[in-house]
């Protein structure tokens, strides 16, 4: 690649894997030398723009190089690093790299493969569904919905719809399926197994009237299935779209990994910074407000009453209507000595990075990737340090868990109606 404005050369190191013939993969990266913004997309088809072909030879001088990969994390020394033809040739592929520097094992490697393979035959190639159905889902449009579903999956597989509940039901079927495909086995036993399903399993078991009950109570700060309907399945349908974006951070849910920082330094090549912070701030408001759906339900579980939370801050009682009206920072902290839902949360709704993002005081270094959060706008001293991978991590769990609210909150809907 040469840079348009100073001309400066960087070679690109792909790993040519199953994904990469998906799509047109996002590159993105500052010049080193003159900051200028370069974007690239990467397909079967090649660069584009055209990127310059070129021989190497053990006589050329070092060369700037990203090493690039669709679904995997990049190792420190393949990016943005200046290596000769030696260097170059040794640091051979981003995956050869990962497995050499021991932030992953080879199990766990393998293990995120296995997943990958899952991903690339049951949700990528579908990945646009829930966003192409959505528009006509709210039109209410049963035989426009019925013929898209069928362009999606093939006639045989689909039978024609034939009322809005079907509509509605199809379509909530599909969230769940792509749910179970957007999680590794590991996060599925950790996360949805622990915290989830026994939420679940609750409404199963109840009468449709205590269920009722739950349903006007949460209502009362305002209807959780306008929620879901304007907030939490536009945002899950344009995220599933752009999945992409994010796969390389879901090597650590694979791998059981709550701490991305625990592995070590570690870049993703598919995200710019400016996109990956505007998807935080947004999962983090819309999960807010389904928050009191999760936090209602787990007090009834833990406390056996909607209001009692379990070891509240903010100096004790308050009910989830009240909880509901906090301020999105209140909220989360209200629930920090809460074990249950602090751990199911597993800092995705990380406040610092939130209210740096929000004022504007956050700052990126593209050669590093590091983030710097100030977050407390009187107080310049206070900052928070973060990776963008770090972030791409956040906005994944964020996904997940405004999908585990959207589900739950639509069996109290049909479940109390
Ligand atoms: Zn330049």
């Amino acid at each position: 690649m040469e840079c348009p404005t100073c001309g400066k050369i960087y070679q690109i190191k792909i790993q040519v894997d199953r994904n990469i013939g998906i799509y047109e993969w996002p590159i993105s990266f500052e010049c080193q030398n003159c900051g200028e913004i370069l974007e690239y997309t990467y397909s079967p088809k090649g660069f584009r723009p055209k990127a310059k072909s070129f021989e190497p030879s053990p006589s050329d001088p070092p060369i700037t190089t990203i090493g690039y990969s669709s679904s995997l994390p990049i190792t420190d020394d393949l990016y943005l690093k200046d290596l000769d033809y030696l260097q170059s040739m040794a640091l051979s592929s981003p995956f050869i790299n990962l497995s050499s520097h021991g932030h992953f094992t080879m199990e766990e490697i393998s293990a995120f493969d296995g997943f990958l393979q899952r991903m690339q035959d049951n949700l990528l190639p579908y990945k646009g569904v829930l966003k192409a159905l959505l528009p006509i889902l709210k039109k209410g449009n049963v035989k426009a919905f019925s013929k898209k579903l069928a362009d999606f999956f093939g006639k045989k597989n689909y039978k024609d719809l034939s009322s809005t509940q079907e509509v509605y039901d199809t379509y909530f079927e599909l969230l769940e399926k792509s749910y179970h495909n957007m999680i590794p086995p590991r996060y599925e036993e950790d996360y949805f197994q622990k915290y989830v399903k026994p939420l679940r399993d609750y409404l199963d078991k109840v009468t449709a009237n205590d269920v009722k009950q739950i349903k006007d109570k949460l209502d009362e700060s305002g209807k959780i299935s306008i929620w879901y309907k304007e907030k939490a399945l536009p945002y899950i349908a344009q995220m599933a779209d752009e999945i992409q974006k994010f796969i390389s951070s879901i090597i650590y849910a694979s791998a059981g990994v709550g701490n991305v920082k625990s592995r070590g330094d570690l870049k993703v090549v598919t995200i710019s910074f400016d996109d990956a912070v505007d998807k935080y701030e947004e999962g983090y408001e819309i999960f807010a407000n389904g928050l009191k759906i999760i936090a209602g339900l787990n007090n009834i579980v833990e406390n056996g009453n909607i209001n009692t939370f379990t070891n509240p801050k903010l100096g004790g009682a308050i009910g989830i209507i009240e909880f509901a009206s906090l301020s999105v920072g209140k909220m989360v902290e209200h629930l920090e000595n809460y074990t249950t839902m602090a751990d199911y949360l597993n800092g995705a709704m990380n406040n610092k990075i939130r209210n740096a993002s929000t004022h504007n005081s956050i700052t990126y270094d593209p050669i590093t990737q590091e983030v710097l959060c100030y977050y407390n706008p009187a107080d310049q001293s206070k900052v928070y340090n973060t990776t963008l991978m770090e972030i791409c991590w956040l906005c994944y769990l964020q996904l997940l868990h405004i999908i585990d609210a959207t589900l739950l909150a639509r069996k109290i809907v049909e479940k109390g109606k």
